[in-house]
């Protein structure tokens, strides 16, 4: 399969209703196997830090990359594994929160605006303002009449950053409800693992099919020219890694970035 097949079927077409029953967690069928993968993605980290190099060279666009996932998704697995190539340099990661006392005194944009990364570089959004149209609207923190005008708000606002010169790159991290309870028993067993157990994961747990109900919203109506929604299948680690990978080195690529030209004649610099 092409590349442009390839995105075609993780791709949430812009104005297109998504339904994340069509999406199977399990699919693994876009990558011949796993050890292809394994070196297919060690090729694109290699990439992926050339790319970076030469767009923080170019120092015209940046990258935004927005991970959300339910609990248990593999938001910080995916940052850990496919980021792993990248200089630090060039490069901000950024967890949003609940919101602080400040935060919440402005409006729900206000600090994710600041977290955009600035020209030249790639930022990476563990969580971000879909917060406020998926746990927001879950627990009802704040009334309908106010997050239903939010996909609007975002859509204009991610225009206006496309617009900046600002690259955006969204991925809903897709599990089952059977794989989060794997990787929420895994937190349990774990020892190494239980700080990130939260008694609070459980009650989001009950609450499965309001979440799946909400992000299909926030996909169907935030997928745009300028800024894409992907679905990943998320199951498997392995795969979901191999397939951000590649998607994010693809787009890159399609940026055409290059290094400046010298703007003198260096030829007839002679250091002594
Ligand atoms: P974690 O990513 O596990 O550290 O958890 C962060 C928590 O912050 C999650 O429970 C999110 O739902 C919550 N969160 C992030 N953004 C918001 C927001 N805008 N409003 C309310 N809760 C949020
Ligand atoms: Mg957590």
């Amino acid at each position: 399969m092409g590349m442009k097949d390839l995105f075609k079927t993780i791709l949430v077409k812009p104005g297109a209703k998504c339904r994340l029953s069509e999406y199977d967690p399990e699919d693994i069928s876009l990558c011949s196997g796993k050890e292809a993968a394994r070196d297919e993605m060690a090729k694109d980290i290699k990439r992926l830090a050339e790319l970076q190099e030469v767009l923080y060279a170019e120092d015209k666009r940046s990258v935004l990359i927005i991970l959300q996932a339910m609990d248990g998704g593999g938001k910080d697995g995916t940052i850990k594994h496919v980021m792993s190539g990248l200089n630090p340099q060039g490069c901000e990661v950024t967890s949003f929160k609940v919101p602080s006392a400040e935060e919440s005194d402005h409006d729900f944009l206000w600090r994710i605006h600041k977290a955009v990364p600035r020209r030249g570089n790639i930022g990476i959004f563990n969580r971000s303002h879909y917060e406020d149209v998926l746990v927001v609207r879950v627990h009802n923190l704040v009334p309908t009449e106010v997050w239903k005008e939010r996909y609007d708000q975002i859509n204009r606002f991610e225009k206006l950053l496309s617009e900046m010169s600002v690259v955006i790159l969204k991925f809903f991290l897709h599990i089952s409800k059977e794989e989060q309870k794997k990787r929420l028993q895994e937190r349990l067993k774990d020892e190494t693992k239980n700080w990130k157990f939260s008694e609070l994961d459980l009650k989001e747990r009950e609450l499965w099919d309001d979440y799946q109900q909400a992000y299909e919203e926030a996909l169907s109506k935030c997928s745009t020219q300028w800024a894409p929604w992907y679905v990943i299948p998320a199951n498997h680690k392995w795969y979901r890694n191999w397939l951000l990978a590649r998607t994010v080195v693809d787009t890159l690529e399609s940026l055409k970035l290059s290094f400046p030209v010298a703007r003198t004649d260096l030829s007839k610099i002679h250091i002594k």
